[in-house]
């Protein structure tokens, strides 16, 4: 195993033979690239996080960041990879190329990201800068592009977004941050925001925050509130920098993980004099940031993606080499030799687990980017509106189920390592301790689980949804010559799934609109393990064609079983084939069911989290 942060099989399979995204090149959009450069791009990803960034890991988790004098220092190990990252341009990857940036399909850049994501800490500074660089660019006056996107786009200036405030987390709409007017049309803000991610960084020489504040005045809730850009350093004509702004870095948050980015509490305008400029028009500063806030919600289902494959490639790879107890066959033994534990079969369900999940994960992420690309691509208007709501559907799962399986399976990497993975000096539990703040920011999973169910399934009067269904149905036709048994599963589920939401609207209609509430969450991660499922059906689809012709092609018969077996182990392609079948199988037969048993919950109309009393929870 070369690497063990991703399979870059597996990551060539997603992109090249299930998505075939060298088709997008057809385009006049991405008329200048070529399969080949996209393979290159993936080449030149995986060297640098493997040489660069993956080794600052364990150094940033254990030296964390530092406050003094007002400024953040990062880990000292992510100066290097910080300047090779922006000097290649990966900072700039979605960007057209007239404004500096390297033009790529969004499928090419979150694969890309892929090899960088596991680790968050380090990819949260260019990340964060990234999608506020793109607020800057598709929001911001000429001015502001020039004194501002400019640098941003070549990694000199970094950026974050500021929404959290003490009394509004979730609650964006109860912010108290002001702006207040001044004669030359800027504002000057006052306000405290915290948990602000990589708040503040040596890394670059300003920084420029995407700000929600309400103008004085302006009403209350979200349709109130502006956004504004506060550079750290006001930025002068010439594009020197003049003088320090007027807000301070209170306090870098002492966190569960990620440790290498710094999460900052935030004092705007003590003096009066903290300087800031509208973004775009006044009260439309939630419309604006929900640009960033999507693009964050993949990026977090990314960071998920990313966290359960290095967990899962380490969990394997010690699962090969620790050596435990006797084989099965010799259980009466006391002589018998000791064997890995991946021959024991608990081990190799937790593989499987971990495999089969990590296998739909990388498809529905890439599948998600590539509809992105495919909207911008669009021949007419009603295919770009059916990928748009492929990915108005799928974001939700992308963000909150993939975050939330992720977690689990840096949880069962953690029980493979055993003991030893409950300890500092294994890798496993950094993994976890990474992984779980992706279940809370960019929107708690429950708060994504209702925004499924309450927006996303009703919205175009419910065409999306049934657009999403069709595309599964689309993949079943396709593959129930091939595999009947695991299609007829799929379908069944696929149909299960439709015929909730039509309960979930019927509920509504009879009033019973608590029901869909109180099971938004079931129902979202319900729906993840159908989607999962489909990927899974149309990988396992293209695998078995691909095995078939590799057999035949060997002149091996499936039916002699032994030769069978000696040609998957022999055969480098074959074993990944059948290696996709068997994560389709093991998790349309041991994942898939658990819908059933959720459906029987939902459809009971249960709303015992409601009814008991508060002081039910606890009488003592
Ligand atoms: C490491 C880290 C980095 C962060 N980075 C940023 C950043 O860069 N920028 C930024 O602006 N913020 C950032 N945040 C803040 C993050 O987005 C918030 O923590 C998150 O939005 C939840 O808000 P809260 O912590 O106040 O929790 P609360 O809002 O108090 O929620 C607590 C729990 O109650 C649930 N809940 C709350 N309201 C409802 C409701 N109406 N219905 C159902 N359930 C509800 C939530 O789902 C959650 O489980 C970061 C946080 C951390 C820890």
């Amino acid at each position: 195993m070369a690497n063990l942060i991703l399979d870059e099989r597996d990551q060539r399979f997603v992109l090249n033979e299930m998505l075939e995204v060298g088709k997008l090149c057809e385009s006049a959009q991405y008329s200048d690239f070529s399969a080949d450069m996209f393979d290159m791009v993936m080449t030149q990803a995986q060297k640098l996080a493997v040489e660069e960034i993956f080794p600052t890991l364990k150094e940033s988790d254990e030296q964390g960041c530092r406050l003094e004098n007002g400024q953040v220092h990062v880990p000292e190990c992510f100066h290097r990879p910080y300047k090779l990252f922006v000097d290649g341009g990966w900072n700039a990857m979605s960007f057209p190329s007239e404004v500096g940036g390297q033009g790529l399909p969004s499928v090419i850049r979150n694969a890309a990201t892929d090899w960088f994501a596991h680790n968050f800490s380090f990819i949260s500074y260019p990340g964060l800068a990234e999608g506020a660089a793109h607020l800057v660019l598709n929001y911001g006056t000429a001015d502001q592009k020039q004194r501002y996107f400019a640098r941003m786009v070549t990694g000199e200036y970094g950026g974050t977004m500021c929404l959290t405030e003490p009394s509004a987390g979730t609650d964006v709409g109860n912010l108290s941050t002001k702006a207040i007017r001044q004669p030359d049309g800027t504002f000057r803000l006052q306000g405290t925001k915290l948990f602000i991610t990589v708040g503040d960084s040596d890394l670059v020489t300003n920084v420029i925050h995407p700000v929600l504040a309400r103008i004085e005045g302006d009403p209350a809730g979200t349709g109130g509130i502006s956004i504004f850009l506060v550079p750290k350093y006001l930025v002068n004509d010439d594009g020197t920098l003049g003088r320090r702004n007027d807000y301070e870095i209170a306090k870098i948050e002492e966190k569960l993980g990620i440790h290498g980015s710094a999460t900052c509490l935030m004092n705007f305008g003590d003096k009066g004099e903290c300087y800031a400029e509208l973004l775009g028009e006044e009260r439309q500063g939630m419309k604006i940031m929900f640009q960033l806030m999507n693009e964050a919600r993949i990026g977090v289902g990314l960071q998920g993606l990313a966290s359960a494959s290095i967990a899962y490639l380490h969990a394997l790879n010690y699962a090969k080499d620790r050596q435990q107890g006797s084989s099965l066959l010799e259980m009466k033994n006391p002589q018998a030799p000791r064997v890995p534990i991946i021959q024991h079969a608990d081990v190799r369900r937790m593989l499987l687990w971990m495999k089969s999940h990590v296998d739909a994960m990388r498809g529905l992420m890439y599948y998600a980017s590539y509809a992105i690309d495919r909207e911008l691509v669009a021949a007419d208007e009603a295919e770009r509106d059916k990928w748009k709501g492929l990915l108005e559907l799928l974001t939700p799962i992308c963000k909150a189920y993939c975050s939330d399986v992720s977690f689990k399976v840096t949880e069962l990497a953690v029980q493979t390592y055993g003991g030893y993975g409950y300890c500092s000096e294994y890798p496993v539990g950094q993994f976890l301790r990474d992984e779980k703040i992706a279940s809370i920011y960019e929107g708690a999973n429950g708060i994504q689980a209702l925004d499924l169910i309450g927006r996303k399934l009703a919205m175009k009067k419910g065409a999306y949804f049934i657009g999403l269904l069709t595309e599964m149905n689309s993949t079943i036709a396709r593959y129930k010559g091939a595999l009947p048994e695991l299609a007829a599963e799929v379908q069944e589920a696929v149909n299960t799934l439709g015929e909730i939401a039509f309960f979930f609207a019927t509920c509504g209609k009879q009033g019973k609109f608590l029901v869909p509430i109180v099971h938004a969450y079931p129902f979202m991660m319900l729906m993840g393990k159908v989607v999962c499922a489909w990927i899974l059906l149309w990988q396992a689809g293209i695998a078995k064609g691909k095995l078939d012709e590799l057999a035949q092609a060997k002149g091996v018969n499936p039916a002699d079983a032994a030769g069978w077996t000696g040609f998957v182990k022999e055969n480098k392609d074959a074993a990944f084939y059948a290696g996709k079948q068997a994560s389709a199988k093991y998790f349309v037969k041991n994942v898939l069911p658990e819908i059933y048993s959720a459906v029987r919950s939902i459809k009971s109309e249960d709303l015992s989290v409601l009814e008991i009393a508060e002081e039910s929870f606890v009488t003592n």
